[in-house]
């Protein structure tokens, strides 16, 4: 399984059985996976998303966003959850217009799954972490 470092931008590859042990970059030694939303950006989104085999679940969000702000936490929860299986990013759609323009984010928050780099859906509005992780879940 390749994972990229969100760090500096090495691709790892991660045997599937270590994925939920802690794995570390092999070139900076960060974390790879620490169960927590990574940050996206238009600068460092291609080389993670592009490099990164496991699913990954991109919150599409802005600082100005009620219903955001309410979902963070969830979000993180869900991200606590599903450490090693998924990897949950979280993309502020103000600071990173090309991303957002790329995938015609109209309403935030809205959740892409991407898999090898390609959208597998999305979803719009604030969830609670049990259906955010059933909402992944399904499709992993
Ligand atoms: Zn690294």
């Amino acid at each position: 399984m390749l994972v990229a470092c969100t760090h500096c931008g090495c691709t790892n590859r991660v045997p599937d059985e270590r994925l939920a042990n802690d794995p570390v970059c092999g070139r900076c030694g960060q974390a790879l996976l620490r169960g927590e939303p990574v940050t996206l950006t238009d600068a460092n989104f291609d080389a993670v998303v592009g490099k990164t085999e496991l699913p990954i679940v991109v919150d599409f969000w802005a600082p100005w966003c009620g219903p955001c702000r309410m979902m963070a936490p969830q979000f993180e929860n869900a991200a606590r959850q599903l450490k090693g299986h998924a990897l949950l990013a979280k993309v502020n759609s103000d600071d990173n217009p090309r991303t957002a323009a790329r995938y015609g984010i109209r309403s935030i928050p809205t959740m892409v799954m991407l898999k090898g780099g390609s959208e597998v859906k999305r979803m719009s509005g604030a969830l609670q972490a049990p259906q955010i992780v059933g909402w992944i879940a399904q499709d992993r």
